[in-house]
């Protein structure tokens, strides 16, 4: 038999298609199937120097385009992505592993990026009040800030990236990309939409690697401001460096959140989105369900319910029918979350459901994990392990639920399950997280919110999405004009 030959991806500059010089490259795995589908170049600093230098050389046309016409760019490129969406969501299953339905999910939740961005002549505008003193107006103006540079995690191919570029580009900025280089096929796809949108060339443009484009990134003097999305070690790194190159950074980390269940909760409800919150997209979402505390009176139901539903869960290649649960993505993945079920046993963790008996070797295949008896001293309580693997603690109220929660260095989301009112008002009031659920698994803000992770989740003041996008991407001039009375005489 013949063997397949993997074709190399290339960089996008300036509207081209370019083959890297690079010689090292990178497979990217198909995590369902183990299948080689793409080999990722590990470009040099150099490539990506060139990349910023187009961008750079595209910002003066492209800022100075009118802002409805950029806008209209952007109305097209919705338009194709919502026609396209189920190829789109294909790419995403094969090189991440999520299931269709997840992917599918995915997708929208891009394109609602994209109609956001293009909303830029409203977005953009700036303020004014006629009269500061006698005489005398201020007005405010937005203005883009340049060259913007993307480095994005392999969880979310699509919607990661549409956080970053569709606002920044609306804003006139141009932009450099260098996609996770464990999924990088969506981006590829994206790109031809985005030609196909009549964006100018130079305007977008992707770099495919590693840490040295990263590093290219950091160093570039073209490039002002960096868009992070990542773990905690690497976000931590690019935006010290960022800054202390005197960039603007933000940098999206990562998590361990925290989902409190009350005796008053709707238990099928909970159970069922604790269920997708835990384990869809195996658990690789800054937004899983990491750690469950659940009220002493409907402990026992609700561990019941939940281990019997989890073992219900369809595991699988993500496009086939029915799969729910798809693999990790890649084999260390799989190896780090068996050693933390194995390490969980070892701190004293009572096991109530081993992932290990339905890992398979076809793919980076680990089963639903459920952990009871977890406390705060415990590396399976701290660590992101970012797999399908849940930890469940038991708390007599939701003010211990909220103490435990709050021992995290991470806050990206928490959850509460109630039908208080007051419940309600008490946590939001109290947890540490910058994204609240209240009755929902996945608390991720639409597009026109920011997404904003606190403490060890992220790095920055202004996060992505909602104002605090358009106020990443743009910096303003405010004038102050004194016009005296016209001579009537
Ligand atoms: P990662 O940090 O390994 O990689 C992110 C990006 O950084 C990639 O493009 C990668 O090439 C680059 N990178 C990795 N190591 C580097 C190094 N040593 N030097 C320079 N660059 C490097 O993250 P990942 O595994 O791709 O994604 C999962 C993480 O992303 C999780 O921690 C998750 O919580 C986080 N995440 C956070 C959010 C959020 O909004 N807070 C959203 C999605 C994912």
């Amino acid at each position: 038999m013949t063997e397949k030959k993997v074709r190399n991806l290339k960089n996008y500059i300036n509207g081209e298609w370019i083959e890297s010089k690079s010689t090292e490259t990178i497979e990217v795995i198909n995590p369902a199937t183990k299948e080689i589908m793409v080999n990722v170049p590990q470009s040099t600093q150099s490539e990506l120097d060139h990349a910023a230098q187009v961008a750079h050389d595209a910002f003066t046309d492209w800022s100075n385009t009118a802002v409805p016409k950029r806008a209209r760019i952007l109305f097209k490129y919705q338009q194709l992505l919502m026609e396209n969406k189920q190829e789109l969501a294909e790419i995403i299953t094969k090189e991440n592993g999520k299931s269709l339905n997840e992917a599918l999910g995915e997708v929208q939740r891009g394109i609602e990026n994209v109609e956001f961005a293009a909303g830029a002549p409203s977005l953009m505008m700036g303020d004014s009040l006629s009269s500061i003193a006698t005489d005398i107006e201020g007005t405010s103006y937005r203005y883009p800030i340049g060259v913007i540079g993307g480095i994005t995690p392999f969880n979310f191919p699509m919607m990661v990236p549409c956080w970053m570029f569709p606002m920044a580009i609306a804003m006139g900025n141009t932009f450099v990309m260098k996609p996770s280089e464990k999924t990088p096929l969506l981006v590829e796809k994206l790109v031809d939409y985005l030609e196909a949108a009549g964006l100018p060339k130079g305007v977008f443009n992707v770099v495919n690697g590693a840490h040295d484009v990263v590093n290219g990134i950091l160093e570039n003097e073209h490039i002002k401001a960096v868009s992070f999305v990542g773990s905690k070690p690497v976000g931590e790194y690019v935006y010290r460096k960022g800054t202390n190159n005197l960039k603007r950074v933000q940098a999206l980390t990562g998590a361990k959140n925290h989902t409190v269940v009350l005796n008053d909760a709707n238990l099928d409800h909970a159970v069922k989105d604790i269920i997708g919150a835990a384990f869809g997209s195996a658990g690789e979402r800054c937004m899983a369900a990491a750690v469950i505390t659940v009220q002493d009176g409907i402990y026992d139901d609700f561990i019941r319910k939940l281990k019997a539903e989890a073992e219900d869960i369809k595991m699988g290649n993500g496009l086939d029918d029915g799969v729910f649960l798809g693999p990790v993505i890649r084999e260390e993945n799989k190896a780090r979350t068996i050693k933390y079920i194995e390490e969980g046993e070892k701190e004293g963790a009572k096991l109530l459901l081993d992932g290990r008996e339905r890992a398979c070797d076809e793919g980076y295949f680990v089963g639903p994990t459920i952990f009871e008896e977890v406390t705060p001293e415990m590396k399976l309580w701290q660590d992101e392990i970012f797999a399908p693997v849940l930890s469940v603690i038991k708390v007599k109220d939701l003010k211990e639920g909220i103490q435990i929660a709050n021992k995290s260095e991470f806050a990206n989301g928490a959850c509460l399950f109630t039908d208080s009112a007051s419940s309600v008002r008490y946590f939001r009031e109290h947890i540490d997280a910058g994204m609240i659920g209240i009755n929902l698994g996945v608390p991720a803000p639409m597009a026109i919110f920011p997404f904003s992770g606190w403490k060890s989740s992220f790095y920055g003041s202004l996060h992505a999405n909602g104002k605090d996008g358009v106020e990443f991407y743009t910096r303003r001039k405010v004038v102050t004009a004194r016009y005296s009375e016209p001579d009537f005489s």
